[in-house]
């Protein structure tokens, strides 16, 4: 399904963040994968799971810097021929203290570096895409939401407001990115058991919720996301940009 595709994918931490199930998928329908990774201490877990897939590069980004995100792209543009297909965005952070109190007690510097990293990376890391899909005749992106950014989940505070920005920035890209053949679409993903999901407070509780009322009554897991990702990324989903994917067992549906 990937054959002759080159991806881009941000968010690899270890072998339980989604960014690698997403990757596995795409590794495995033959793309040619380039991955980031965030600081050193996370380096050789990525450097390690890149080395069973089809890699020529791993390199170090700090979305917050446009610098890195720049040279990044440009690394990007020298290893695939100055073209890109596949862009795959998993990265969010908001301060664990945020994560526990209240949603308005949250301080301003906080509140924007949650926005930073979570929303405003996508916007950055698509308009340094687009040159090098345009050149590939288009390309597509996929970043991972969540429904917390669309009601008051407790906990989830400012990583919901963040994830609003995020959904919001989805359909003004595909917007802007649709002219040149560029899909911009996201996952809504259930709970998952991840590293960015320790630092929730109330992560054990949005479980427990999900199995008791979402109409499948059970979780999902990671490997659910890569496969919906596999399928927004390929050309079976070419005409489809600006949407959000549910993952969740169907929970986003009930009112109660
Ligand atoms: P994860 O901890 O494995 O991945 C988060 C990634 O963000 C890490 O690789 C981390 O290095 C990266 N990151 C954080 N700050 C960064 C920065 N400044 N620069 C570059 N990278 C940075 O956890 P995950 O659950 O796989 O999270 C991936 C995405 O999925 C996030 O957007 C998260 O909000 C979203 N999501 C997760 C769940 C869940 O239940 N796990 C549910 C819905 C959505």
């Amino acid at each position: 399904m990937f054959e002759g595709k080159r991806g881009l994918v941000f968010g690899v931490a270890n072998k339980r963040s989604i960014a690698w199930a997403i990757a596995s998928r795409l590794a495995a329908g033959g793309a040619q994968l380039a991955f980031t990774y965030q600081g050193e201490r996370i380096e050789s877990n990525v450097r390690e799971l890149a080395a069973g897939v089809s890699c020529p590069l791993v390199t170090g980004c700090d979305v917050r810097s446009d610098e890195d995100i720049e040279r990044v792209f440009g690394e990007v543009g020298d290893i695939f021929g100055g073209e890109l297909d596949l862009l795959v965005h998993s990265v969010a952070f908001a301060d664990a203290e945020d994560l526990e109190g209240r949603f308005t007690d949250t301080p301003r510097e906080r509140f924007w570096m949650a926005l930073d990293v979570s929303a405003y990376s996508l916007v950055a890391c698509a308009r340094a895409a687009e040159p090098l899909m345009a050149a590939a005749g288009g390309g597509s992106i996929v970043t991972m939401t969540y429904l917390g950014g669309e009601r008051a989940v407790p906990h989830y505070n400012v990583m919901g407001v963040a994830k609003a920005t995020l959904d919001s920035s989805v359909r003004y890209l595909a917007w802007d990115l649709g002219q040149k053949n560029i899909r911009v679409n996201a996952i809504s993903a259930g709970p998952v058991r991840t590293l960015a999901a320790r630092s929730i407070a109330g992560f054990p509780t949005m479980e427990a919720i999900v199995e008791e009322r979402a109409p499948l009554h059970r979780h999902i897991d990671a490997g659910d996301v890569g496969a919906a990702a596999a399928y927004l990324l390929s050309d079976d989903a070419r005409n489809v940009t600006g949407t959000t994917l549910y993952v969740d067992s169907g929970y986003h549906a009930m009112g109660m």
